[in-house]
């Protein structure tokens, strides 16, 4: 096994490191400023200038769509186990990925459209995309419903003539509230009358379609995470061309299969950089505090939060790594217990470093002051978001009983010594 990444990715790690460091880092307080600033003015939802004038310095620098996987329109795509240890730099700070058109969902969107979309789709979609002139949303989640099991979504999607005509509520459409959100991908039923998971299809809706409206912004948190926002969205007779459809009716399944399978990884592989980063903040914090008369470092149960942060975030790193490596290698229908097993370590990693690092802030820690409330409150979400730990686990589960099932007829082998 060896554990190094070939020269081509250590020399974009260290590239990716140095715009961290020359224009991403100083620049975190004026991000967060900036946002305030358009609040105070009465309008958060636009676009931030500091995002916007570094895109091109990253697209400059290459360091630009490198979430892409090897396909004809990107001839130089890098690998899942290639963009594993990028990704998780770009992690370290929350809104980072989008300097680099890396950001979720624009790169499961654009994957999707990518593998399931029309040569004319991808023209009017895809290429604006990857060159960070829109962006875009997912809408499966519905209030209405239990959608961690997205048989139950009830979104309506019928033929009429040469058109589908749209019917429903989503909520937790992440992404929708940017005013360069110009494309959802919806999942909806075409058919109830189908089999359990033939019923639900993906098409493609321009967010410009009349009879879209954005009802309003969900806080998580308190943080309504304006401009990018996860917003609830009415569809009310929403009509597009049978063109739009994605892969063909009652295929929306095979889609979520292919989708979720690279987003969730991507979500991982940023969890581990934050957790990084949030213990170098632990150790410098409590490096330079004194209380009761030492370095708060030098008290062991400091050293005991060390110590399982350093081996919870290697282990997270390495299991992404082997899912990486499989999706890239057997694909990621094989590769589904490791994807499910990451997608439920690297969240629950997350928070519990992220928690240690704010006590060891005190009061501070829960502040903005820090970058570790923020990305506590969005970790915590990940344990949601892209499905709920126990869907994860409960997949898990069947497949290692899977294993022990004895069919009719055959006898369980006793195991003996020596055997
Ligand atoms: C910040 C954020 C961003 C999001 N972005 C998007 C987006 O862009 N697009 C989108 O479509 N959705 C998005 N979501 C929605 C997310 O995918 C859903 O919240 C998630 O799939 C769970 O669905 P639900 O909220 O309907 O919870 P429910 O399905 O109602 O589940 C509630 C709880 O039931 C429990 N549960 C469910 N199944 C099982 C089981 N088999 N065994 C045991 N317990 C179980 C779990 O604890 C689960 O949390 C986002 C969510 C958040 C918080």
């Amino acid at each position: 096994m060896d554990f190094n990444f070939t020269p081509k990715v250590q020399d974009m790690q260290a590239r990716l490191l140095a715009f961290m460091d020359q224009h991403v880092y100083p620049n975190e307080a004026r991000f967060f400023q900036e946002i305030a600033e358009n609040r105070a003015k009465g309008n958060a939802w636009i676009p931030t200038a500091i995002i916007e004038e570094l895109k091109p310095k990253a697209r400059a620098a290459g360091l630009w769509n490198l979430f892409l996987p090897h396909s004809p329109r990107a001839p130089e795509g890098l690998s899942n186990l290639e963009y594993a240890p990028l990704c998780e730099i770009m992690g370290r700070v929350p809104f980072a990925p989008e300097i680099f058109n890396c950001s979720a969902p624009d790169t499961g969107n654009m994957e999707t459209i990518a593998r399931y979309g029309s040569e004319a789709n991808k023209d009017r979609w895809l290429e604006p995309l990857l060159k960070g002139e829109i962006r875009s949303a997912f809408l499966m989640t519905e209030p209405e419903v239990a959608s961690s099991d997205a048989t139950n979504i009830q979104c309506r999607i019928e033929r009429d003539g040469d058109d589908y005509v749209l019917n429903g509520l989503k909520w937790w459409s992440s992404g929708a509230g940017d005013p360069r959100c110009a494309i959802y991908i919806v999942m909806g039923k075409t058919n109830p009358d189908a089999g359990r998971h033939e019923q639900q299809s993906m098409i493609l809706v321009p967010a410009n379609t009349p009879g879209i409206e954005v009802i309003r912004p969900l806080s998580v948190f308190g943080y309504d995470d304006a401009p990018h926002g996860h917003m609830e969205v009415r569809l009310t007779n929403v009509r597009v061309p049978v063109g739009n459809m994605l892969l063909g009716e009652g295929r929306g399944f095979e889609i979520a299969q292919g989708r979720l399978g690279p987003g969730r990884i991507h979500h991982c592989m940023r969890s581990i950089g934050i957790a990084e980063r949030a213990l170098e903040l632990m150790c410098k914090r409590l490096n330079t505090r004194v209380a009761f008369g030492k370095p708060v470092a030098r008290q062991s149960v400091w050293h005991e939060r060390i110590a399982d942060a350093r081996c919870m975030i290697d282990q997270a790193r390495l299991l992404t790594l082997k899912a990486a490596y499989m999706m890239d290698t057997v694909g990621n229908k094989v590769a589904k217990a490791e994807i499910a097993m990451i997608k439920v370590v690297a969240p629950n990693m997350a928070c519990q470093i992220i928690d240690w690092a704010i006590q060891a802030h005190g009061g501070g820690g829960v502040s903005d002051d820090f970058p570790l409330a923020y990305a506590y409150a969005h970790q915590r979400t990940l344990r949601l978001a892209d499905g709920p730990d126990e869907v994860h686990r409960a997949s898990l589960a069947k497949l290692e009983l899977a294993k022990h099932l004895t069919m009719p007829g055959e006898v369980e082998m006793p195991i003996t010594r020596g055997s």
